[in-house]
């Protein structure tokens, strides 16, 4: 398999680009593996990853029901970070954070990441108190975070608006670390890299059934055929209770839309990741210009790639009561995705009641900067049957016997999270 680098891009152009070799290949699938991954999202595929190259289990499909990219790995609004507050969260969110710095180097793709920080914005006493608490126990866990006054932010974003009368910027915490990636280069990258250990990465083949025997997966019925395998694992982020329900599963977990939206493309005036305080609304700039921004879930719940126009309004009225100039600035595109939302807001990564299934999902609309760390844990959880020490917390029965893992502490509702 080709190797990307300098000298490849050099020797490629002066041969007029003509032997670029695909970046994976298309294979038919075998009748059996000893690892089936149910979903081609990021997550399944860094499992993949990370299952051939670091466990050296390498019999291992990955089975997409579309084509790679066309979950949420490649509508998400590409923010990575490791601003967590609580104990069973905040390793696992570092770990990843680890992993995305090296991990260009390691499956050798440019997934143009982008350590430009992320600022979130305070507007009450209330709020700096909690965000100084979230960014002590980030540092007490050797994360950084630095909290920053009024003044010091205005030298940093001079276009927000400080004086809002209801929702006046007092400062705001910052992971300077934190920033974007391309989300899709993330998906073709671990794509690639599996693809190169032998995995086999098979598109358009949804799987419609799960075969057992007894408490034992069999297999799985495919739009492509059977295909029996020794261990299954479901990584289908949005669709989790659709897929769990084959064999008879109840997830602590709905499924709501989230939409993004892009701008018109404007000259460079946003290089960090700004959230918005009181109420949801995030920000940054991509690369070509263009302003990727995006708010809160719809407040129903749905399988449909699509929003609606309430939440639209709501991202709007949020952006502009922190940027007042996004007036004047026009919506290019808006898209959306299917978040798998947890009762508590965090992710459920476990073995299940059955012997050889394992479930990872839950990921809520923050899976996009955990898909290094989740990978290379469901790998673990796949190749020993322990989970990896950075996501013990992250169990099933967490729901059963109260141990909610409540990040942003609002409770058991999917829709506050
Ligand atoms: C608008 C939006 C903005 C977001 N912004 C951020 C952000 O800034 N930062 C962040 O950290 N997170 C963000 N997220 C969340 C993040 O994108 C998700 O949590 C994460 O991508 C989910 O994991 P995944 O990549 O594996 O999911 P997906 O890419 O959705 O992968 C699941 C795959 O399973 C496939 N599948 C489903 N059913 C079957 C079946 N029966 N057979 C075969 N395949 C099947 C689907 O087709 C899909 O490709 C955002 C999400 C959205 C929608």
């Amino acid at each position: 398999m080709m190797r990307y680098s300098a000298l490849s891009l050099l020797g490629n152009a002066f041969s007029k680009n003509k032997n670029w070799k695909p970046a994976w290949r298309n294979p038919d699938p075998k009748p059996n593996y000893d690892v089936i991954i149910i979903g081609g999202g990021g997550h399944g595929l860094a499992t993949a990853y990370y299952l051939s190259k670091v466990f050296g289990v390498r019999n291992v499909a990955v089975l997409e029901k579309g084509y790679l990219g066309s979950g949420n790995i490649g509508r998400n609004t590409t923010i990575i970070r490791s601003n967590y507050l609580l104990e069973g969260n905040n390793p696992f969110y570092e770990f990843s954070m680890k992993l995305w710095e090296g991990l260009e180097q390691d499956f050798n793709f440019n997934a143009m990441v982008s350590q430009r920080g992320v600022i979130n914005l305070f507007h009450s006493d209330a709020q700096r108190d909690a965000y100084t608490r979230r960014g002590n126990a980030m540092r007490l866990h050797g994360v950084d975070a630095e909290l920053l006054n009024r003044d010091q932010l205005r030298e940093k974003l001079p276009f927000l608006d400080y004086e809002n009368a209801r929702f006046p910027i007092m400062g705001g915490l910052m992971q300077a670390r934190g920033g974007t990636v391309r989300h899709d280069a993330v998906a073709w990258g671990f794509a690639r890299g599996a693809d190169q250990n032998g995995v086999d990465i098979i598109q358009n083949c949804e799987v419609t059934g799960i075969d057992r025997d007894g408490d034992q997966i069999t297999g799985v019925q495919t739009t492509r055929g059977a295909i029996t395998c020794n261990k299954l694992a479901m990584a289908v982020a949005g669709s989790s209770s659709h897929v769990a329900k084959m064999v008879d599963m109840r997830l602590p977990i709905e499924s709501h839309a989230l939409q993004a939206f892009v701008s018109e493309g404007l000259k460079p005036f946003i290089d960090t990741v700004v959230t918005f305080g009181a109420g949801h609304f995030y920000v940054s700039q991509s690369d070509k210009g263009g302003l990727v921004f995006g708010g809160d879930i719809e407040g129903y719940n749905s399988y449909a790639q699509r929003g609606n126009l309430a939440c639209v309004e709501h991202v709007a009225e949020a952006g502009m009561a922190m940027i007042p100039a996004l007036s004047r600035v026009r919506i290019l595109r808006s898209w959306g995705g299917i978040m798998d939302m947890s009762m508590d807001g965090s992710p459920i990564m476990d073995r299940t009641h059955l012997a050889n299934l394992y479930f990872n999902g839950g990921w809520c609309y923050g899976g996009f900067k955990a898909t290094p760390a989740s990978g290379y844990c469901f790998a673990h959880l796949l190749a020993t049957d322990t989970p990896h020490e950075t996501a013990t917390a992250f169990r099933m029965d967490r729901f059963a016997r109260g141990y909610l893992l409540d990040e942003k502490g609002v409770g058991a509702q999917a829709n506050l999270h």
